[in-house]
């Protein structure tokens, strides 16, 4: 594959200011579209794990003793240098992690755009002083950075997932010690090789591949991590969360969901196709806020499947670098599989496939696009993230009903409905037990707003005016003969 600038793609980690190359050994990097090896990263474990977070600890003070303009203006730099180098960032996030390079371009300017957010919030990390309890006191509120902190990411978003946790915390002061997904090393390697030639002090941002179990042990019993933040499975984040617990650190956990994507009578019918399209099939049905259960009120049922089987028919699914593909290959063989399962059993229950509903004929990780009708509670799809490219549609009838069968689930991140009667609109809002509703639109995430999850979706806030109150510590301090 052809880069403007080769050196973006580095086959190595980024451990305390220092480069650890592969040299063709420790963990091989596939496409998920061809399965071809792309490159290799360094096989890391505690040791290296610890040696990141000494030094991370040394460099943090020196960082966050700098004004905020200037932790700003190397973020600014940061983002700059994303953008400029959208197309090469674009180009190794297609390769390893499979999506349409369109929309891996987009993850990049999304990605940057939370640089670019958090360098402007550096600045407004503001204090407060409170009117004191006796005549001669005053309280003083100060906000200061957590400390070291702990990160952890997926495959999904190789790219963002990282800068709305790195954004936040190197404005507030903070340093990180990263360990991305094994999956997809390069879109991580790559912004650490920019975060230097931005100016990030060496140390403030080390990024260890390697071994999962140890480094993610190494970073939750080190006590000078004082904060570990996390997006991947629910299973794995209570792992972390049990494992944080003897340090008391603070947690910030971004887990699973199980989106439901409501349909009233009421709906704007072509707007809520749009939505479904872009809530479902989204990197190929792989977000955590995708809509995994499509419930469609009995009036607008069958027109609605109608233009939803049309609408995904004509996505184009195969290799993310070819023209005009919206849907790329799954991640692996595993996720393969769980689509796989998901569409036999609600088949072998009484559901009606009506567009895709088996592997592509491209072989390897593809699957069709896929829209199931008839679905019903008791299959996998309802209680289960499918994390694929398969719509199942749900029949509902009452409002009330419907509301207690979206909320039905341990999960709450991301929801979704179409209607337009306005009381309608706040009651169903107001009633969804989720940490975001996006009411008619698919789309929700965006840097100035509160992206999170609440019951087993997750713990904290990324993005947003609120995403750096995760990294800082509040400080109160009594002064008193005033
Ligand atoms: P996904 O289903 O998205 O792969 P995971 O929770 O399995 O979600 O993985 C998310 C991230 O957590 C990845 O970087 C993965 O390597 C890491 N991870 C998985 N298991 C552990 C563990 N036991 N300790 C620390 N990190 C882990």
């Amino acid at each position: 594959m052809q880069l403007k600038d080769p050196s973006l793609l580095r086959q190595a980690a980024y451990v305390a200011g220092e480069w650890i190359e592969a040299n063709g050994a420790g963990i091989a990097v596939t496409n998920p579209a061809t399965g071809a090896v792309i490159g290799h990263v360094p096989k890391l474990g505690t040791a290296e794990t610890r040696k990141a977070i000494a030094e991370a600890e040394k460099v943090q003070k020196e960082w966050a003793a700098r004004t905020a303009k200037e932790r700003a203006g190397i973020l600014r730099k940061w983002f700059e240098l994303m953008m400029a180098n959208q197309d090469d960032l674009g180009r190794i996030l297609t390769l390893e992690q499979g999506k349409p390079l369109a929309e891996a371009k987009g993850e990049i300017a999304y990605g940057a755009s939370f640089i670019e957010w958090f360098a402007e919030e550096a600045r407004r990390i503001y204090g407060d002083i409170i009117p004191g309890h006796q005549k001669d006191k005053r309280i003083l509120v100060m906000k200061q950075p957590i400390g070291v902190v702990a990160a952890i990411t997926p495959w999904n978003f190789p790219n963002a997932m990282i800068t709305r946790k790195a954004g936040p915390a190197f404005a507030a002061g903070c340093a990180m010690v990263l360990k991305p997904a094994s999956q997809t090393p390069f879109s991580a390697i790559a912004l650490a090789v920019l975060g230097e030639r931005a100016g990030l002090p060496a140390g403030l941002f080390s990024v260890i591949t390697g071994s999962a179990s140890e480094i993610g042990a190494e970073m939750t019993s080190n006590p000078v991590v004082r904060k570990l933040t996390f997006t991947g499975s629910t299973e794995v984040g209570a792992e972390l969360y049990r494992q944080s617990a003897p340090t008391i650190k603070k947690l910030g956990l971004e887990l699973g969901g199980n989106a439901p994507f409501i349909v009233f009578d009421d709906a704007d019918l072509d707007a809520a196709v749009e939505g479904a399209l872009i809530a479902k099939f989204r990197n190929n049905g792989q977000t955590c806020v995708c809509a995994n259960r499509i419930y469609v009120q009995d009036g607008v049922y069958d027109a609605f499947a109608d233009k939803l089987a049309k609408a995904v028919g004509g996505l184009k699914t195969g290799n993310g670098f070819d023209e005009g593909v919206i849907l790329g290959p799954l991640i692996d063989e595993a996720a393969l599989e769980k689509v796989e399962e998901h569409v036999s059993d609600a088949v072998s229950k009484g559901a009606t496939i009506i567009q895709g509903g088996k592997p592509h004929a491209l072989g390897g990780t593809f699957y069709e696009a896929t829209v199931l009708a008839n679905v019903t509670k008791e299959m996998a799809v309802a209680t289960e993230e499918t994390f694929g490219p398969v719509a199942p549609l749900f029949r509902f009838s009452d409002e009330t009903d419907v509301i207690a069968q979206a909320n039905d689930t341990e999960f709450g991140l991301a929801s979704y409905f179409y209607a337009r009667d306005l009381a309608r609109v706040f009651r169903v809002a107001e009633a969804l037990e989720y940490g975001m509703v996006g009411v008619n639109t698919g789309l929700i995430s965006t840097a100035e707003a509160p992206f999170g999850g609440v019951k087993t979706s997750g713990l904290g806030r990324e993005g947003s005016r609120y995403g750096i109150d995760d990294f800082i510590e509040i400080k109160y301090v009594c002064l008193g003969g005033v």
